[in-house]
């Protein structure tokens, strides 16, 4: 799998964050909204009431000071109403004519308004016959700056016909400014508290939002990964039935997942022989060893013959890692993976344990494929595997310095065997001679049953004469064999025909004919001899 396939998680991620965010955007504007357009009306609403009653307590406390005759100390309260300019900008009594009789700017004192002019006397004598009714406003004074103004009327009432003539109904207005400028401030500071605020929480929540939405952006990538490479094993382990193929992947497998520093699989061969095949971490080459020479490998052999080795085990020190395979009584495999420095971790044998089942169906598999290509009697492989693999060859033959040389084998006089000995015998002989040729050749070369008691013999890269050196030696070794089954000791003897591709023939069909001919030859000549095919016409 490749980049592009998780690219989902991370357009995931964005759509959940967007989400995510847009929802506290939209909760956080409809606060704000509401914070910003309440709090400025209701500290409006507490100061223009403040004016209000500010203005009340100032007029009770003028009236009562008028009542005992002391206008003389009336200015002296404005002037104390002067020094708190935050809470009263302006303060002034105007009488019935318009002229500014207390002030607590005292230059102002005895000016006369004109109502009908002056800018902040308009917003409430706009209607000329209808006089003001007595309110609190919010204006522009006369120096620019926001207030809220209260005008109360002084009433002529009787307490006040001592000092003033009856006819009138006002005595004039007390006019009280109270400036805006601190409830602006608190509004301002409350926004920006709340903008910060805000802003603060909103870097909180993309901050822990990115936390955990990463958190399992990980944990989805830790397992896509572990799909991953679980998918590409059982990919690289099923393109291979055969044993050989199969346990330099599975070396490679296991040393790759979990970094062992050396991997040893051993593999049964007949009777109860096994063969180890090691791979040391920083060392290109598969090293093929000895088992009988090895103690801990037989010790363990023995362990996983009792059925002690079988699924996954640690050792107790976490050093090395052993999987037994077998398929009912039949041992497919042995794993051993060793650690030098350091030691395994638990997680390992997770994984171990989430591979093994896909390795052991690929030795079970291989177990299977071997048995269809493999002879019962013999254990040399069939004439049909015989077919697969020459024609195989054939493909490879270009990259065959010496071509291919292919030894038929026959059993001298082997009716006489049967007839004299029986079938019993017979069988005996041909496994016994399965067995030579077996054992003469390389393990690269492979031997095949080709029919009843005719043998075939495949050599990579080898020319004619070697061919033919190998065949000898394969006759020779027949001629001095004695076949023997506890009753009987018999002796037998082969004759041999040996081709070799190109020398000899150009084609699989042209290859097997020619070694045919000079096995035929070899009977022809008297038999227990090696025979090389005709030199083909256009050969050299
Ligand atoms: P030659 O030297 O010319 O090869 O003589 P031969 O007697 O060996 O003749 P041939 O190769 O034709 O004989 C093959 C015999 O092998 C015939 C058959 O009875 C016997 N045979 C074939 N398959 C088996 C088998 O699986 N077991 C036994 N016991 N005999 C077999
Ligand atoms: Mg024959
Ligand atoms: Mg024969």
């Amino acid at each position: 799998m490749t980049l592009e396939n998780i690219v989902w998680v991370y357009q995931l991620k964005k759509k959940m964050l967007v989400a995510v965010l847009s929802l506290f955007l939209f909760g956080s504007l409809v606060a704000a909204a509401s914070v910003f357009i309440m709090l400025p009306s209701a500290l409006l609403k507490n100061s223009e009431s403040m004016t209000q009653e500010l203005s009340d307590t100032i007029l009770t406390t003028l009236r009562y000071l008028m009542m005992r005759h002391e206008q003389g100390v009336m200015q002296s309260i404005f002037d104390a109403l002067s020094d708190d300019k935050d809470t009263i900008s302006t303060a002034f009594i105007i009488n019935s004519r318009g002229r500014i009789v207390y002030s607590t700017d005292k230059a102002e004192v005895g000016t006369v308004l004109d109502h009908f002019k002056e800018k902040s006397c308009i917003i409430c004598h706009d209607n000329k016959n209808k006089p003001p009714s007595q309110k609190t406003v919010m204006i522009k004074n006369m120096r620019g700056d926001k207030v809220f103004r209260n005008i109360s009327i002084i009433l002529n009432d009787s307490v006040c016909h001592a000092c003033h003539p009856k006819e009138a109904v006002i005595n004039g207005k007390i006019i009280i400014d109270r400036p805006l400028k601190n409830t602006e401030a608190i509004i301002r500071r409350v926004e920006i508290i709340i903008l910060g605020f805000g802003a603060v929480c909103l870097i909180l929540v993309i901050a822990s939002l990115t936390k955990v939405i990463n958190k399992y952006i990980f944990e989805i990538l830790k397992q896509h990964h572990e799909i991953t490479l679980l998918y590409s094993l059982i990919e690289r382990l099923s393109k291979t039935i055969d044993v050989e193929e199969l346990k330099i992947i599975v070396i490679d497998i296991i040393r790759e997942t979990i970094n062992a520093d050396k991997v040893i699989i051993v593999l049964p061969r007949e009777n109860r022989q096994y063969r180890a095949y090691i791979k040391e971490a920083g060392k290109d080459k598969l090293i093929r060893t000895n088992v009988q020479q090895n103690e801990t490998l037989i010790k363990l052999i023995d362990e996983w013959h009792e059925g002690n080795l079988d699924g996954i085990r640690m050792s107790r020190d976490k050093k090395e890692i052993y999987m037994g395979i077998r398929k009912n009584d039949k041992l497919l495999a042995l794993i051993v993976c060793q650690k030098f420095i350091g030691r395994f971790n638990e997680k390992v044998q997770g994984i171990v344990s989430a591979i093994s089942s896909h390795i052991v169906i690929a030795f079970e598999n291989a177990y299977l494929y071997k048995l269809a290509i493999t002879d019962e009697l013999t254990g040399l492989y069939t004439q049909r595997h015989f077919r697969y693999i020459i024609e195989r060859e054939f493909i490879n033959l270009p990259m065959y310095k010496d071509g291919i040389s292919l030894v038929m084998i026959d059993i001298d006089n082997f009716k006489k065997v049967n007839d004299t000995y029986g079938h019993v015998a017979g069988d005996m002989v041909i496994k016994g001679v399965a067995n030579h040729i077996r054992n003469t050749i390389r393990d690269n070369d492979m031997s095949f049953r080709y029919g009843g008691e005719e043998f075939t013999v495949l050599l990579s890269s080898t020319d004619i004469e070697r061919g033919c050196r190998i065949a000898d030696r394969i006759r020779k070794n027949i001629e001095n064999a004695v076949f023997e089954d506890g009753t009987l000791s018999l002796k037998v003897t082969i004759s041999v025909g040996v081709a070799n591709c190109p020398k000899n023939a150009d084609t699989v069909r042209e290859l097997i004919i020619n070694a045919d001919n000079a096995l035929y030859e070899a009977k022809r000549l008297g038999k227990n001899v090696v025979i090389r095919g005709e030199v083909k016409t256009n050969g050299s």
